[in-house]
């Protein structure tokens, strides 16, 4: 922009009027009216229609009396209007201008060209689509000598456009803006609103031919440009003021500003919502011409005005030339400030005066009182309310009409809401709790890799549908929140409003406003529930009637409107809140009534940050979740917190705040207002009927989910609550959607993946591999240079990530060993950027977006801040260090386009990289990206990502990088720019198939990262943000780094495995080189799925093949080399000149030359040579001194090493030529641009003049001296110094963690200016410290001529001394407090602690790190020497308690708990859950956790060989967690504690059921049978209920009081028990059948293995069951001789081992043998896990059992003698046995790698016995009533049923437990039957409410 200040009006007028009348005149004939009294315009117009249109415009502006005259360009017209005689000048320029917006409403038709570039009486457009060279020659005028103009403003863009267009080309007509408006769609929805509420006296009804505001299809340029139009030509603004309405200053928070201002724009933000973005924005309207910067600042403009009255303003200096001596000043616009030209008066107005004229305009301070707040109105309720927040509103768990819901279903909190709206266990514990507890959001880790909710079937709730866009190349910071009448008449009306401080209502809150009455005010309710009885057609009605409702009641002037779903329950379903309020938002605008209603949701449905950041970005004004706050409320009354109303309501609404300023700071939008209805939104599998309707506008691209799909999981969620069969749950439905669990929610990283990568086990293809970026920071030095070398041997790529990477890792490194990480990513913390870590790089990767928190910055807490990594990143160990928000540097695609050019002059050798994320647009931010030079892109997806994040972040922001390589593909080869690329995908890519769907969809490349981390032994614990990776690969903690055992090896294993996966892939579609896949999506087809859900998804676009939207075209990726014209580059000169330094045969050298602002990154490549040369350490001192006269471009010296007097080392000295006039100000006048030394690592810096914005920023080692800052100086620094001898601007130091800053404020105003979150501010006194700044300011003097200035430095100087005008600031120091590490003490005597009690272990227990804190307890039986001499149970239980809390927190709540895999609890049991409620002493919900998936745990707790155990986490590297024994804890307390009581149905089906078997198979499935109500008869041939666990399983280890106490409680809950009824004996099982609607056999397996060897008959031989029955019985009072079949006195051999044999020791012990051995067949199992037997399988490992010990200690040696084979009994010569030969065998395998048994000659050995016991295990059911219901049997003779089910070969029976299954565990029995039972039921009713395994229950509704 520029403009001449100087001349006579008439001579200096924008449009050429000389020209014009030469042109006209002279070449036309025609003549010209006075200025002012005609208008001229461009118009595009095609060449087929041009005449018809024009005529159509002629008669249209004959419509407005006005004539057209035109002249005889083809195409591309220019008209002239005159103005009639009648009319004055004002009235003819609005004529024009209505003129002109009907014209292009009207004339605008499919297929015909009409566009007005301008048509004014004072400015003309000359725009197109041409490069800046070829504009001056097409526009002949602006070549013509004749042309001359007061002013000019010009834009030029660096198109990012696909398909970039004439029309969209800048619109010039009133303003053009260099950046974006991020929160366009919600202006333009807005703005169309606003049509039904603006009136204008002067239009009348001729306001309406106006609309709409904004045309549909304007860039975004053009949609601002229009309302701005619209403000100044209908709303009665100045220009000046309509920007200032459009793009208000941050002024919520700025104490030190004016407060008429304030209240200005207090006002004005009544009146519109802010445009907001990243902008310089210029404007004029011919008079006027001035430019404004947003609030934040994130644009440079810099100007300049000069002694001959020229303003300059541009984005950078240098664009204008004339001598330095005429330069009267230099400045740059502030943020949110404005610069303004009065062409007629010509006057340079300054901001602050400027607005002030404006703000005193009218009286806008008064206006404000009309506005008002929730206080009003709790004040008008005069005292009847309190303003106290409630969380209750006699509402509380739903009692509505009188049903109550509390306590009626055993839900978590007794609310059966929560079901219905979707609430799982998660909710609460991962989302609420720590909201409400810490006030943030919790974090999670590892990232996401649970499915799509359009892949889910689990009812999600629709907002997980939709994900967070944001924004790739610009993000500015944000100021925090704050939260229409016609705003044409300027008013006091516009403050008539409500101003609410957040948009979060606390109940009390909602209630007031729902009654209020106050100033005429009045809400509507609207019922957003439907009839169940409407079923799920209601739906799609009840949307209508919704939106009509909600129209009706703005038409009759409701202010308010309440969208509540309050009435859902058990008759009303509640339509999605979301989906109501996108109806209504939507439909309101349609029909003008939008701005006349606040749209208040009232809803049970959203609590989360995301769900809130849906509703307010689909138009919500307020939410009251009125749910979370009656959940809390019922928490508190479970003990579950403590918190009072107040706080609970405090801390979620903060929590809420900084999780949504999050999302919106992504997006870059600062406010609230501007971010309401904005729909930053990409929805993934919504259907475009749904989108249509609700969310019009946003992206969808693979159409999915329909209002059926909806409707019908709505109203499963709905009978899981109030369906008329009881579901059985205990505790809130937890599917994991954020941590795996069994029977939930697939994740792609479930224990069977993991397992599987982590099994030990095509070089081309590996080249195309990389690893993604981990920064060493994130994972261990070990892990992460285990991946480097891994990467390196394969000749592929190792990623550093943002972390740095220390030197002696890419120095003179062994090839095999190598360390070095190929690719060096450069990301917005700059951690560790330095010349030489740049030199060393193959790829250098500018991180734009990552995979774990798309659009955020990242924290490295300062725990994880060790020694090294402090070193590598040049900072200090312990102090946190932050990232900036990703691209604090680049707020453009220009500014990216800079950095990939300095990368590249920073190592010309290095390929340019760019990391993008997934999501709508990516392609064409791709395109900008290659245009920008960039060669290699790579695409993240949502789902990847290693480093720490908050839940929102992980799960809703980004898109599936499918979705991205496509569009990106798609889009860079229509373009023509896929040939310049390579491009890489990367995210939870893992197998074969996923490269090859890559490859197919265009990616060149693919990048691995969660894939080698498990591979290197992750086991997605999601713990890496509290550093406990128990393998130490997430963690800095040295202790769990030792435990860190991958190896190189194992990563090259799999990287090989997955290249000839995808060679396989490959040959069977016949391709012979990757290259030739990559984007033949003609051979990917979408599956056919069994899910109906599935089959609605839509790829059609995705698999659309590029090459057919742009035949021929080259996609070769880098095929095609991107020029950089580094040979042109001045530092090749000065590298010429350096050549005899660089060579040795010099020392130092001096360049003097000359420099211009074309010359970017100057020094970088000479740096780039000098580290490549000489490392790190770079050149001694001064060794170059290059004297450098002119302006600079951008990036001056960039990354320059050491010895070059930039900065990575070097020294940088700036000031202003000599020969200054006297009255120049140094201190006043910009010399050095925006974000000067940002990220600099070293060196020195001494700039004469002040620096703009973001001086210093994530400076982490230079020295700086400068005369004054801009905003946001040092803002995240981590190290180095800076000296600021003057102004410094707002935000100072925001972030700062290291480093020390010395700032002069003589004005005192710099505290207030200074964000001191993170700093302190210090006098400067210390002597060091003075010294230190006296020595820097002398430097200062010396080199940059103090004798010019020297006055300022003395007086400073002097200050100093005195040691008062100067402060200090240095970070706040981290308080280390060394705590002495707690001892532990076994205070716990009982598990019934006190309040105090509880709090006192608290404080003294660590879960975080509790399993490296605390030793497994071992010692859980009573002593052996003790307990053989009874019968009671070995357990020692006071002991077992006392230390419970102390196990329970060894227990790391891991995100893919192993335990409850399918190596672990069959049963999926919660473990993880009840083992971290036990530690908090929630004994009760620990309880219902447990009793979800377990019906025994008794049983379990007693019998169970716990694989649990086996299979957790801790064991790979520790002994695992104790979970048996809190399993048995919890069910022994709750039944001490009287918690367990019969519970028969509440609802009876009158179904009957018969169980064959009352084992633990049969019992459970008895219990779930009944739960679901129908009537069962469990049948048992013996006399007592309990098979196996009555009389198969000794006393000592399960009391048969315990058995009998749970047969009892099933007698009481309406189940019947038939002993001594033998099934296929005593009656027949075919009468059973038919008599009852099914049959179910729990038979066991109670065949036993026999010993079939010489003189098996004789008299003492036992099957180990009949020993143990015999016993039993007699001990439970039996008559029954005993005598043949005991141990005492005798030699006892138990042949076989296991639970079995182990019962036979403890029971012969302690009935008095004489001996007891034990033969087992197979060697003695190693000590710990053999190789063939890797975690997480069960551990076949030497153990001593109870009954091992207890003979150790009587007989003094362990029982087992292992390697025996029996070979013969042994007759005693009366029939009996007298012993047992037996050999010893050897086993091995042979060639086929089968084991081999040899006897060892000679081993032959005779054993004493007179009783022999065989427990060899069982061989199936016995057969008789398999063979009277002629039932299959599979080949071990077990019964046969399908894979995974239970009905058998017979109609109406079914099958469980061991007859079914084969010998197996009781545990594996109790699953058996609870899953059977499910079968049975959903047999029986059609659908079932029993759980799946892990507890979790799933109704799928029928059709
Ligand atoms: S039932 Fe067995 S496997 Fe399951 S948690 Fe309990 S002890 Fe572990
Ligand atoms: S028991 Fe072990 S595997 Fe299970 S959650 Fe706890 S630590 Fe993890």
């Amino acid at each position: 922009m520029s403009c001449r200040l100087v001349g006579e009006r008439e001579s200096v007028q924008q449009l050429s009027q000389s020209l014009l009348l030469l042109l006209l005149t002279g070449g036309h004939g025609v003549s010209l009216p006075e200025p002012g009294r005609y208008a001229t315009g461009i118009f595009f117009l095609d060449k087929t229609h041009h005449q018809e249109t024009e005529q159509l415009f002629d008669d249209l502006a004959a419509e407005h009396n006005l004539k057209v005259a035109r002249g005889s360009e083809p195409f591309m017209r220019q008209v002239f209007i005159a103005a009639p005689e009648d009319i004055d000048d004002a009235t003819f320029r609005k004529k024009v201008w209505v003129n002109r917006k009907q014209a292009t409403h009207n004339l605008l038709r499919p297929g015909c060209r009409f566009y007005i570039c301008s048509l004014s009486t004072t400015t003309v457009v000359y725009k197109g689509q041409l490069t800046s060279d070829q504009f001056w020659v097409y526009f002949g005028d602006l070549n013509n000598p004749n042309f001359s103009t007061y002013m000019a403003l010009v834009h030029t863009r660096f198109s990012t456009n696909t398909f970039p267009s004439w029309e969209r080309a800048h619109p010039l007509r009133l303003m053009a803006h260099n950046g974006e408006i991020n929160t366009l769609r919600g202006n333009v929805n807005l703005m169309k609103a606003r049509e039904g509420v603006m009136k204008s006296a002067e239009y009348g009804d001729e306001l309406t031919k106006l609309y709409p505001v904004v045309e549909p299809n304007l860039s975004d340029s053009g949609a601002v440009d229009c309302c701005l139009e619209f403000l100044v030509m209908a709303g009665g603004r100045s220009l000046p003021e309509a920007i200032m309405t459009m793009v208000p200053e941050a002024w919520q928070n700025d104490d030190l500003m004016n407060s008429e201002k304030r209240d200005f724009y207090r006002w004005s933000a009544c009146a519109m919502e802010p445009w907001d973005g990243p902008a310089l924005m210029t404007f004029t309207d011919g008079r006027y011409i001035g430019a404004i910067l947003d609030r934040n600042g994130l644009r440079p403009s810099r100007y300049y005005v000069t002694k001959d009255r020229v303003l300059v303003m541009a984005s950078e200096v240098g664009v204008y030339d004339t001598e330095p001596e005429n330069i009267l000043q230099k400045g740059r616009l502030k943020p949110g400030r404005m610069l303004l030209v009065d062409t007629l008066e010509k006057l340079v107005t300054k901001d602050e005066e400027l607005k002030l004229q404006i703000a005193r305009s009218r009286p806008h301070s008064q206006w404000i009182q009309e506005q008002f707040t929730m206080e009003d109105l709790y004040a008008a309720h005069e005292g009847d309310l309190t303003s106290e927040p409630s969380l209750t509103n006699g509402h509380v768990n739903g009692a509505i009409n009188g049903e109550e819901n509390g306590g009626i279903m055993r839900t978590f909190g007794g609310d059966r809401r929560l079901c219905m709206f979707g609430y799982t266990l998660e909710t609460l514990n991962m989302l609420l709790l720590p909201m409400v507890t810490t006030q943030k959001e919790a974090l999670g880790s590892m990232g996401n890799d649970a499915p799509l909710a359009c892949l889910s079937q689990f009812q999600p709730l629709i907002y997980d549908y939709f994900k967070q866009l944001f924004a790739q190349v610009t993000n500015p910071p944000i100021d925090p929140f704050r939260p229409e009448a016609n705003i044409l008449e300027p008013s006091a009306k516009q403050c008539h409003r409500i101003f609410l401080e957040n948009p979060m209502l606390s109940l009390q809150d909602l209630e007031v406003i729902k009654a209020t009455k106050y100033r005429g005010w009045s809400t509507y309710v609207v019922d957003i529930t439907y009839p169940v009885s409407e079923g799920t057609s209601g739906l799609v009605p009840a949307l209508d009637r919704i939106a009509a409702e909600s129209c009706k009641a703005a038409e009759d002037g409701y202010q308010i409107l309440v969208l509540s779903d309050r009435k859902g329950g058990s008759d009303r379903l509640p339509v999605n809140a979301l989906m109501a309020l996108g109806v209504t938002h939507h439909y309101l605008i349609e029909e003008r009534q939008r701005m006349k209603v606040g749209i208040i949701l009232e809803t049970g449905e959203a609590r989360e940050v995301h769900q809130m950041c849906v509703l307010l970005g689909y138009g919500a004004d307020a939410i009251c979740p009125y749910l979370v706050f009656e959940t809390m409320n019922s928490l508190r009354s479970e003990g579950v917190i403590t918190l009072a109303n107040k706080e609970i309501f405090k801390n979620y609404i903060s929590a809420m705040e900084r999780g949504i300023s999050k999302v919106m700071a992504k997006m870059g939008i600062s406010t609230l207002q501007s971010y309401k209805g904005a729909q930053i939104f990409e929805a993934v599998g919504i259907s475009e009927e749904i989108i249509n309707k609700c969310f019009k506008g946003t992206a969808s691209r693979i159409g999915g989910v329909t209002f059926e799909t909806l409707a019908n999981e709505a109203f499963e969620r709905h009978a899981l609550s109030y369906g008329d069969r009881e579901c059985d749950t205990m505790v809130l439905r937890n599917p994991g959607f954020y941590h795996w669990r069994s029977g939930g929610e697939k994740h792609m990283n479930d224990p069977v993946s993991i397992a599987n990568l982590q099994v030990e086990s095509a070089s081309e293809i590996v080249k195309r591999f990389a690893t993604g970026a981990m920064s060493f920071g994130s994972i261990s030095i070990e892990a992460h240079t285990t991946l480097a070398i891994a990467m390196n041997r394969v000749g592929a790529k190792s990623n550093t990530g943002e972390g740095g990477e220390n030197a002696d890792r890419y120095i003179d490194q062994d090839p095999e060993f190598n360390k070095r990480s190929a690719i060096k990513q450069v990301a917005s913390g700059r951690f560790g950027v330095t010349a030489a870590y740049l030199a060393n790089a193959d790829d250098l990767q500018i991180k734009m977006a990552q995979g774990a928190k798309p659009g955020e910055g990242g924290e490295l807490p300062g725990y994880k801040v060790s020694e090294d990594i402090a070193n590598t990143r040049h900072s200090v160990a312990g102090v946190g260090l932050i990232s900036p928000p990703p691209h604090h540097d680049i707020y453009s695609i220009e500014d990216l386009a800079e950095l990939i050019y300095d990368l590249k002059c920073a190592n010309p050798n290095a390929r340019i990289s760019v990391k993008l994320v997934s999501e709508v647009g990516v392609g064409v931010v791709a395109s900008g990206v290659a245009k920008g030079k960039a060669e290699h892109i790579t695409i993240s997806g949502h789902d990847g990502g290693t480093g720490a994040s908050s839940w929102t972040g992980i799960k809703s922001a980004g898109l599936p990088w499918e979705l991205g390589i496509s569009e990106t593909h798609q889009t860079l080869v229509l373009n023509n720019l896929r040939s310049r690329i390579v491009l890489q995908a990367d995210g939870q890519i893992r197998c074969g198939m996923d490269v090859i769907i890559a490859g197919l969809l265009g990616a060149d490349e693919i990048g691995f990262s969660t894939a080698p981390l498990i591979v290197m032994g992750c086991t997605m614990m999601r713990k890496c943000h509290l550093n406990t990776c128990p393998v130490g690969i997430a963690t800095q903690d040295p202790v769990l780094r030792k435990k860190f055992e991958g190896k190189p090896e194992h990563v090259v294993n799999y990287l090989f495995m997955l290249a000839e996966e995808v060679r396989e892939l490959m040959a069977s579609v016949g391709v012979r080189k990757f290259q030739e896949l990559v984007g033949r999506t003609d051979l990917l087809r979408a599956r056919d799925s069994c899910s109906t859900k599935v089959n609605l998804l839509d790829f059609n676009l995705i698999l659309k093949n590029a090459l057919h939207m742009r035949p021929g075209v080259n996609i070769v990726g880098g095929s095609v080399k991107q020029d950089f014209g580094l040979e042109t580059h001045l530092d090749q000169e000065i590298l010429k000149e350096v050549e005899p330094l660089l060579n040795g045969t010099t020392d130092t050298v001096t360049v003097n030359t000359t420099i211009h602002n074309e010359v970017r990154a100057f020094g970088t490549t000479l740096s780039y040579h000098i580290a490549l040369k000489y490392g790190e350490e770079g050149l001694p001192d001064n060794s170059i001194q290059i004297n450098l006269a002119g302006s600079a471009g951008q990036s001056f010296c960039a990354f320059l090493a050491k010895g070059v007097t930039g900065l990575s080392g070097g020294e940088v000295v700036i000031y202003p030529q000599k020969d200054l006039p006297e009255d120049y100000k140094t201190e006043a006048n910009i010399i050095v641009g925006n974000v000067c030394l940002y990220g600099a690592t070293s060196g020195s810096a001494f700039f004469r003049g002040m620096a703009a914005e973001r001086f210093c920023v994530r400076n982490s080692g230079a020295v700086a001296v400068v005369e004054g800052v801009g905003d946001h100086g040092c803002e995240y620094m981590t190290g180095g110094c800076v000296l600021i001898l003057g102004q410094t601007g707002r935000n100072f130091a925001a972030g700062m963690s290291g480093g020390i800053a010395y700032v002069l404020d003589p004005s005192s105003e710099f505290p207030r200016k200074c964000n001191q979150q993170t700093v302190e501010l210090l006098p400067l006194e210390l002597s060091d410290d003075l010294v230190f700044v006296e020595d820097l300011l002398r430097q200062f003097h010396d080199k940059t001529g103090s004798q010019v200035f020297p006055y300022e430095y003395q007086r400073a100087l002097r200050q100093l001394a005195e040691k008062e005008a100067a402060v200090q600031v240095t970070p706040e120091k981290a308080k280390v407090e060394v705590k002495p590490e707690p001892t532990v003490c076994d205070i716990e005597e009982s598990v019934t602690d006190t309040a105090m009690e509880k709090k006192r272990l608290e404080k003294i227990l660590d879960k975080t790190r509790g399993f490296v804190k605390y030793k497994r307890e071992t010692a859980m039986y009573r002593s052996a020497e003790k307990r053989q001499k009874d019968w009671d149970e070995i357990y020692n239980v006071d002991s077992v308690r006392r230390g419970l809390r102390v196990q329970a927190a060894r227990c790391m709540d891991c995100g893919v708990p192993f335990c409850q895999s399918s190596h672990g609890c069959p049963l999926g049991n919660i473990i993880p859950k009840w083992n971290d409620l036990i530690f908090n002493n929630n004994w009760k919900e620990a309880l219902g956790q447990l009793l979800q998936t377990n019906n025994f745990p008794e049983f379990t707790g007693r019998v169970c060989p716990a694989p649990c155990e086996g299979a957790c986490v801790l064991g790979i590297n520790e002994l695992p967690v104790t979970i048996k024994n809190i399993e048995c804890s919890i069910i022994d307390h709750a039944f001490e504690q009287g918690w367990i009581k019969p519970e028969p149905p509440v609802l009876r089906t009158g179904k009957k059921v018969a169980v064959v078997g009352s084992g633990p198979a049969g019992l459970a499935a008895a219990h779930q049978l009944n739960k679901a109500g129908h009537l069962v008869t469990v049948f048992e041939r013996n006399d007592r209920a309990g098979g196996l666990l009555q009389y198969g399983i000794p006393t000592m280890k399960l009391s048969k009081e315990v058995v009998q106490r749970r047969v009892n409680l099933m007698k009481d809950e309406g189940i019947m028990f038939k002993t001594n009824v033998n099934v296929g004996k005593d009656i027949s099982a075919k009468d059973l059948q038919e008599e009852y609607d099914a049959l179910l056999l729990c038979l066991g397996a109670t065949w036993p293995r026999d010993l079939p060897i010489a003189n098996r008959q004789l008299e003492g031989i036992h099957f180990a069951m009949a020993f143990l029955e015999t016993w039993q019985k007699k001990q439970m009072g039996n008559t029954i001789d005993h005598t043949t079949l005991t141990a005492k006195d005798k030699d006892v051999i138990v042949i076989g081992g296991g639970d079995t044999g182990c019962d036979c020791i403890g029971t012969s012990l302690r009935q008095g043998a004489k001996s007891i051995t034990t033969f087992e067949i197979l060697p003695q199992p190693p000590p710990s896990r053999g190789r063939d037997n890797p975690w997480p399988t069960f551990p076949r490992v030497f153990k001593v059992d109870y009954g091992h010990e207890e003979v150790k200690v009587k007989f003094g040696r362990d029982p087992r003698e292992y390697s025996t084979l029996t070979k013969e009994f042994l007759d005693d010569g009366t029939g009996k046995v007298a012993g047992v030969r037996a050999v010893t065998v050897e086993w091995t395998k042979d060639e086929s790698g089968r084991w081999k048994m040899n006897e060892v000659e000679g081993s032959e050995k005779v054993y004493k016995a007179d009783l022999v016991l065989l427990a060899m295990g069982f061989l199936g059911p016995e057969r008789y009533i398999v063979n009277e219901l002629e039932m299959e049997q599979d080949p071990r003779s077990n019964i046969c049923t399908p894979d995974g089910k239970y009905v058998t070969s017979v109609d109406k029976v079914f099958a469980a437990g061991d007859c079914r299954r084969g010998q197996s565990l009781v545990v594996w029995a109790i699953n058996e039957g609870r899953q059977a039972a499910r079968e049975v039921d959903t047999y029986l009713m059609d659908t079932s409410t029993l759980p799946l395994s892990g507890g979790v229950v799933q109704i799928t509704q029928k059709g």
